[in-house]
């Protein structure tokens, strides 16, 4: 038995008006301090007075949000008693939120420990609105929050399903302003995500679909979302693009690009999609070397050569390739300007944090010890994989 999961999704360019619809007293806005500079958060609360809801502001998300921050967000929300939570932002707001919203119910819970197998009170006493601003996690569709231990230098991947927002706004003219570095790092972060959750293991037909989706229109449509930021057509396909990407995924799991991703994040402090979308084509080369990989079918759905599988995955590699090229983004981890000695030093650590990663489970291929050090080496280097 399996459970297809989805918030409602009302999407487009005015879909931030639907806020002025919802029933309620009080909203309690966790975002960071960007968000109030823009000015996104007093629309989302002049959308709020319009439905006669009062709301509070938590504005201290940093990047990557630790515990810490997710405990302080609770502890405010405990004194405000919100009977809705909204995540304003990129992936941190929302994790952040979901996390905060399930200490504020459950106040003995382990924030460093949410998984699928306990049992949570959620929903007695708020419901959860996520409104992504950029087109990457697609936090706002899936059950998981990604925490850091600031402590142990690590990421935390945790979840579990009660934690799918009840409601997802993907309101495109929010990212109309993302400089095209944040866009390009968001938009190989979809990519990756639509891949990963085609060809996991725990794929299947509900997810298949989206994720093929997702995958044309991140090829379609990024580079001009990169180029011209102003376009509005690019930015609405790459923002529903994301919200798909994760509905995809979100159904099914991710793979090795986000095992070693979520490592190097952590430990060299390299934004998320930046991270997983550099590893995305030598995880593609390892993986469909050990065969019964499905990347000739996404080949095929994009319209690439893919004769065989071997045809299309190399194919797909390339195109990949060709996409970094087109948005400059890195495609090795010496590009990013990371020192040979840092690298060496940061290895053990790198491979270590990749191997406790639970996505590394769900690749077709299962990465031993020494494949992810090669990997790593590798993908310093930028040297393919032989097929
Ligand atoms: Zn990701």
């Amino acid at each position: 038995m399996w459970i297809f999961n989805s918030p409602k999704v009302v999407f487009g360019d005015d879909a931030l008006e639907h806020l002025e619809n919802i029933q309620g007293h009080r909203a309690f806005i966790v975002t960071d301090s960007n968000m109030v500079q823009f000015g996104f958060v007093k629309q989302v609360q002049q959308r709020l007075a319009v439905a006669h809801i009062e709301s509070a502001v938590f504005a201290e998300v940093e990047p990557n949000p630790s515990l810490q921050t997710v405990l302080r967000a609770a502890a405010q929300m405990v004194e405000y008693q919100p009977d809705w939570i909204i995540g304003l932002g990129g992936g941190s707001a929302m994790d952040a939120a979901k996390a905060a919203w399930l200490m504020y119910e459950n106040p003995d819970a382990d924030p460093a420990a949410i998984n699928p197998m306990d049992v949570y009170t959620l929903r007695e006493k708020a419901r959860l609105i996520a409104i992504p601003t950029t087109s990457g996690t697609g936090s706002e569709a899936t059950w998981v929050t990604v925490l850091t231990d600031t402590e142990l230098g690590m990421k935390l991947g945790l979840g579990t399903p009660e934690l799918l927002p009840d409601l997802a706004i993907v309101d495109s003219t929010l990212t109309m302003g993302l400089p095209p570095r944040i866009t390009a790092d968001t938009g190989m972060d979809v990519l990756t995500h639509a891949i990963e959750a085609y060809t996991c293991t725990l794929r299947n037909d509900f997810a298949d679909g989206l994720a093929l989706k997702a995958t044309e229109l991140v090829f379609k449509y990024l580079p001009t979302a990169y180029a011209t930021g102003s376009d509005a057509e690019a930015r609405l396909r790459m923002h529903s693009a994301s919200t798909i990407a994760g509905l995809a995924f979100g159904n099914a799991m991710l793979g090795l690009s986000h095992a070693m991703g979520h490592s190097m994040g952590a430990v060299l402090h390299v934004p998320h999609g930046r991270s997983v979308g550099l590893f995305l084509p030598y995880v593609m080369e390892f993986t469909a070397n050990g065969g019964g990989t499905r990347y000739g079918e996404i080949a095929h759905f994009v319209h690439l050569p893919a004769d065989d599988e071997e045809v299309g995955a190399a194919a797909l590699v390339q195109a990949i390739r060709d996409l970094s090229a087109q948005v400059n983004f890195a495609t090795s981890i010496k590009a990013l300007g990371i020192e040979r000695a840092a690298f060496d030093q940061a290895l053990p650590k790198l491979v270590a944090n990749a191997e406790a990663d639970n996505q590394l489970f769900f690749n077709q291929r299962y990465a031993a010890k020494n494949d992810l050090a090669r990997l790593f080496e590798y993908a310093y280097e930028g040297r393919s994989i032989d097929f």
